[in-house]
């Protein structure tokens, strides 16, 4: 399957790139820093350029609600779409973030795509109840 095959070579070509920051320190703390940098490109999206803006309230569940129609009520609480250079900004930050992903699991000789489909396989087959 090419999706295989190109995550596996993603992998394998971090593997080969990463050069500096090969400590395992070092590469946790650069995925916990990008992580930071996704929280603030986004929220540079809603305070810098208004593309996109946060409006929150608590949301209306009662206890008849099933986990099914939850989907259907709770609020993402995020209006607005990504204007071009902000989503620029964030996929870039994204990006960051699965290169030194993809640099842990080197690192701990894991797999990444395994990882997907295993987490593919489990949303399948927990549906509503996975992530609650
Ligand atoms: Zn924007």
């Amino acid at each position: 399957m090419l999706k295989d095959l190109l995550a596996e070579e993603f992998q394998y070509t971090v593997s080969d790139q990463i050069v500096c920051n090969r400590s395992i320190l070092d590469i946790l703390s650069k995925h916990q820093e990008c992580g930071a940098a996704i929280n603030r490109s986004t929220f540079k999206a809603v305070t810098n350029c208004g593309c996109i803006n946060i409006q929150s309230s608590k949301n209306k569940v009662s206890d008849s609600t099933s986990l099914a129609e939850l989907k259907n009520i709770m609020d993402s609480h995020l209006k607005g779409k990504l204007c071009l250079q902000c989503r620029e900004a964030v996929e870039k930050d994204i990006g960051k973030s699965l290169v030194y992903l993809a640099a842990l699991c080197n690192s701990l000789d894991i797999n990444l795509f395994d990882i997907i489909i295993k987490e593919y396989n489990k949303t399948k087959l927990l549906r509503h109840y996975n992530l609650t």
